[in-house]
């Protein structure tokens, strides 16, 4: 298929790509990696007016470690993050759910900011937005304005993002040292998306006592979301199989599920709980 015909800007520096934004009046989209735009226009989803390419705005990209968060420029890609020591050594999950995404075409054009902007309510990063407790910067020309994943993500391919705005970063928060973390997920077997994809991690004490708990959870429903009754299960106790069974059976108290030619409700229900007592047991035992 052909996309309908749009003009196209390149934009070398975050100012630009600003200023391009508002002297296009409410018509300009940003293009980045192109890998969830470019097919919904060449399908014909969405027609758009105006493309802002700011694929190659230097200052977009790269992954620091700021104290107890690991902030990653949004036009890092997610080979990039699923390869960087940094990311694997602080947050495995996340670098594990980056080597998920999709096949190496789409890993190596696809980007961080792209992926959380787009909020398909199948992707995989907004598992660890939610469960690592994601700060997302958006710049306008009006200044900078910080949202948590809580309040970014709205529904289906809807965010807070104001018009005419840009994602510069997306920082999740370091789990404490002694906490491991793993990402697991059952993919659609044509896409890769994710049907279910399960974010997790414990932290335990030296007798093995649960202290720290994070699951976030992605593909189900509208939005990703976090599993707070399994992370309250969890902690203050001493990990056995059948703590586990009790906290993944709580994977999708209090949500709904969607349901799909793919996936029926009741389906998606069980993946939750078989993936996320998968995730547990991965790093309990
Ligand atoms: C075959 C295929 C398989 C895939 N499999 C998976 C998968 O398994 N898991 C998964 O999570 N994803 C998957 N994806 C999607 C992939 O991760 C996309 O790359 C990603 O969702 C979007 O990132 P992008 O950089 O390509 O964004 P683009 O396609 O360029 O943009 C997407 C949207 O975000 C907006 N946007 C992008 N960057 C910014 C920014 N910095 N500020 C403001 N708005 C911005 C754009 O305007 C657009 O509306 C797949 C895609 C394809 C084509």
């Amino acid at each position: 298929m052909i996309a309908n015909t749009f003009a196209y800007e390149r934009a070398v520096s975050v100012d630009e790509a600003l200023r391009l934004l508002k002297e296009s009046g409410g018509d300009a989209t940003v293009l980045a990696g192109g890998h969830s735009i470019l097919p919904l226009m060449k399908i014909r989803l969405t027609t758009l007016e105006k493309l802002i390419d700011i694929s190659r705005i230097p200052e977009l990209k790269g992954i620091q470690q700021k104290g107890d968060r690991l902030e990653i420029g949004a036009l890092t890609t997610h080979a990039e993050i699923s390869k960087d020591p940094t990311v694997k050594e602080t947050i495995p999950a996340l670098a594990e759910a980056a080597a998920s995404i999709g096949d190496i075409q789409v890993r190596n054009r696809g980007t961080v900011g792209g992926n959380i902007a787009h909020a398909d309510p199948a992707s995989d990063l907004p598992a660890l937005a939610v469960a690592f407790d994601a700060n997302i910067d958006i710049q306008s020309t009006e200044g900078t304005e910080t949202f948590t994943a809580e309040d970014f993500f709205l529904g289906p391919l809807i965010t807070a993002i104001p018009e005419n705005s840009i994602l510069k970063t997306v920082s999740f928060a370091i789990p404490p040292k002694e906490a491991k973390s793993t990402y697991v997920k059952y993919a659609h077997p044509a896409t890769g998306y994710a049907v279910v994809g399960v974010a997790a991690a414990i932290g335990q004490m030296e007798d093995g006592m649960i202290t720290y708990a994070r699951v976030g959870i992605t593909g189900v429903g509208d939005i990703a979301f976090r599993a707070e009754e399994v992370e309250r299960t969890l902690i203050g106790n001493k990990p056995t199989e059948d703590l586990v069974q009790e906290a993944a059976k709580k994977a999708t108290e209090g949500q709904e599920m969607g349901s799909d030619l793919f996936a029926s409700e009741e389906y998606r229900h069980h993946l939750c709980q078989v993936y996320t007592k998968r995730a547990l047991n991965k790093l309990l035992f």
